[in-house]
């Protein structure tokens, strides 16, 4: 049946409900170029404003999924279980956290992307291993959990196709930060991933997508009910982004701060979000096993330096660095109030860990290491942290930017839990 846009457009501006075939019309017709780009912009604004209620967005989000193929995960012999993380920065947690839940006994089919503005991406970040492949194929990521348990790779071009097209057009017209479009988006892409099921980390603070709690609850109910209706057993923890997670943002500076983790160190923070995912994605497993032990005993570094081999990397292999390093130091003595993530990530993206246009590529080295945390007494001369750059032009922006991300003050209390959160589906 045939529609037009215009109808589309007036009825969720005047905040009527679209109908089913409305919205299939509109998802596979975007999809094949046969929607004008302002239209759908437009359409994606008025859905900005006026929500959609659930009954549209299961069928949006099933429409989505139906762009494309689902992934059949039925010949892997362990249970499946995947992480997503709405954005955040230095979030280095798939690194360590995919293996080492694998090492306990799960399969881990861990799609993952790229970054664009300030926040990273896992792929940007495997990629500084050299020799690190990410495009495996349906039929590669198969072979690689039935042998390996996990493996962290680029979704195909069939995976919701709709998605990376609806993505660009949101990322260029305001219209990201919409509850029922970053749920559907994320979900389309994990259901037909195929995964039997799903733990969402969800990022509220400074430097994410949803600063306040009662948004990212709302985020997190709903994507936890898309998945549980599409059969995939789904939970979520609401976890802080107002500092950076971890001392270390950029690619390869992060894949360093994942390793340390592996080895049974690393900071309190990564380890704390890393295990409470991996303790949610083993009880969805039906996977009872330590995932603590796991991680001390060196059963997570074991697994993933199989994983980092099958993927054409060598885990004991130089990591890139950048050959321009300056400090970061403190005038005055007192205490790290805040270390503000949204500025750290784009003081890392400035620095050239980040790409300013989607084939951009990026530079492995680069970034910021933090070598303090909120609630740290620092010294007048004391340095705060450590920037990474190929390029002298960078460094300079590099550094004003960073100089707004660290606040010393007189005094600062250090920092709560950075779990703050939890949705299950029953
Ligand atoms: N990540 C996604 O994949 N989609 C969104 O809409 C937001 C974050
Ligand atoms: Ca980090």
């Amino acid at each position: 049946m045939s529609h037009h846009a215009v109808d589309l457009i007036r009825a969720k501006r005047d905040g009527r409900e679209l109908s089913a075939p409305q919205i299939r019309w509109f998802i596979a017709g975007y999809t094949k170029g046969a929607v004008a780009p302002e239209q759908a912009s437009a359409l994606l604004m008025a859905i900005l404003w006026r929500g959609m209620s659930a009954r549209e967005l299961d069928v949006w989000t099933d429409a989505m999924i139906g762009s494309g193929s689902r992934l059949d995960l039925s010949t892997v012999p362990l249970p499946t279980v995947d992480k997503h993380s709405t954005g955040g920065v230095g979030d280095t947690v798939s690194l360590a956290l995919c293996p080492l839940v694998a090492a306990c006994g799960a399969a881990v089919p861990h799609l993952a992307g790229r970054g664009l503005g300030h926040t990273g991406g896992t792929l940007d970040k495997l990629e500084a291993i050299p020799g690190f492949r990410v495009d495996l194929g349906a039929e590669g990521l198969i072979a690689q959990l039935r042998d390996v348990g996990a493996a962290i790779c680029a979704a195909g071009e069939d995976l919701a196709p709709a998605d990376r097209e609806l993505y660009a057009l949101r990322d260029v017209t305001g219209t990201v930060e919409s509850i029922p479009l970053i749920a559907s988006s994320i979900m389309s892409k994990k259901i037909a991933e195929g995964t039997a099921a799903l733990v969402l980390d969800v990022k509220v603070g400074r430097g994410a997508l949803i600063t306040d709690l009662a948004s990212a609850e709302e985020l997190a109910r709903t994507m936890v009910g898309l998945g549980e209706d599409a059969g995939v057993r789904t939970a979520a923890l609401l976890t802080s982004m107002d500092a950076p997670l971890g001392r270390a943002v950029g690619n390869g500076l992060e894949v360093r701060e994942a390793v340390e983790v592996l080895e049974g160190g690393g900071p309190a923070d990564v380890v704390e979000v890393t295990l409470a995912l991996a303790e949610e994605m083993l009880a969805l497993a039906g996977v009872d096993v330590d995932a603590a032990a796991a991680l001390r005993d060196g059963r997570a570094m074991d697994r993933w330096r199989r994983m980092v081999r099958a993927q054409g990397g060598d885990p004991d292999g130089p990591l890139p660095a950048a050959p321009l390093v300056a400090e970061l130091r403190t005038d005055r003595a007192g205490a790290v109030e805040a270390i503000d993530a949204m500025e750290v990530g784009l003081a890392a993206w400035r620095l050239g860990a980040g790409r300013a246009q989607r084939h951009h590529p990026v530079s492995p080295g680069a970034g910021v290491v933090l070598r303090v945390a909120e609630g740290d007494a620092v010294a007048a001369g004391q340095v705060l942290a450590e920037l990474h750059a190929e390029e002298p032009e960078r460094m300079e922006t590099g550094i004003a930017t960073m100089e707004r991300a660290v606040r010393v003050g007189d005094a600062a209390s250090p920092p709560g839990p950075r779990v703050i959160g939890r949705v299950t589906g029953d």
